[in-house]
């Protein structure tokens, strides 16, 4: 699963489980985006606080693990490149590549969509406010290659908690309370321009 993750949230989290327990998945790997050097504005939170709060959140579940992939490589992140690495890593793994019903519509513009596809099963998982009919139309048009989880969705995402945050409203139950813990002690969020609200 991969993601800005800025910061992680519970959204992320019940997404993740809830496509590991349909899929009956071994493991879910979240993916921390690298920095793309020349768009410092595109994430708030550096990597690697985007990293520490992503390993604060997954913690306890035993079938939650993160990699550093994207991070060490750095620049943009391409789903395919990731997908080789991980390739590289389980070798004998077959691999699914989750993301939101909302960031799956966007796939026509990802780089190497044929690779992708022969890489790993795309899963599209509900979000609240993004149509199913959109994401089977698109797993129509990919031959079948969309596995889409209907089950329960939170409507939380990163950009209204960083709104909350900014105005000082807090994250309480968005996000698990270490990663608020952190968020503070960082004193990340506090005051962002309009681009990333
Ligand atoms: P932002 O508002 O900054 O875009 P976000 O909440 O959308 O943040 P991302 O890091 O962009 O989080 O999302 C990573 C992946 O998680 C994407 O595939 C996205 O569709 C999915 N996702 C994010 N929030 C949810 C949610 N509430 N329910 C289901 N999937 C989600
Ligand atoms: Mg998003």
């Amino acid at each position: 699963m991969g993601g800005t993750f800025d910061p992680i949230h519970c959204g992320h989290l019940l997404a993740a489980e809830e496509a590991r327990r349909e899929l009956a998945l071994d493991l879910v790997v979240f993916v921390p985006s690298g920095t793309p050097p020349h768009r410092s504005g595109a994430c708030s939170a550096s990597a690697e606080d985007r990293y520490a709060m992503t390993l604060l959140a997954i913690a306890g579940n035993d079938h939650f693990d993160i990699s550093r992939a994207e991070i060490e490589r750095g620049g943009v992140s391409y789903t395919a490149d990731t997908l080789r690495a991980m390739r590289d890593v389980y070798e004998d793994a077959e691999l699914f590549f989750i993301t939101g019903a909302d960031a799956v519509l966007e796939f026509g513009s990802w780089r190497e969509p044929r690779e992708i596809l022969r890489l790993c099963t795309l899963v599209a998982v509900a979000r609240p406010g993004y149509d199913y009919e959109d994401v089977e139309r698109l797993g129509e048009e990919l031959g079948g290659a969309v596995s889409l989880i209907k089950t329960s969705s939170l409507d939380i995402s990163a950009t209204g908690i960083r709104n909350r945050l900014a105005d000082g409203r807090g994250a309480k139950y968005l996000t698990p309370g270490t990663v608020i813990d952190y968020i503070k002690k960082k004193n990340l969020y506090t005051a962002l321009d309009g681009e990333l609200r």
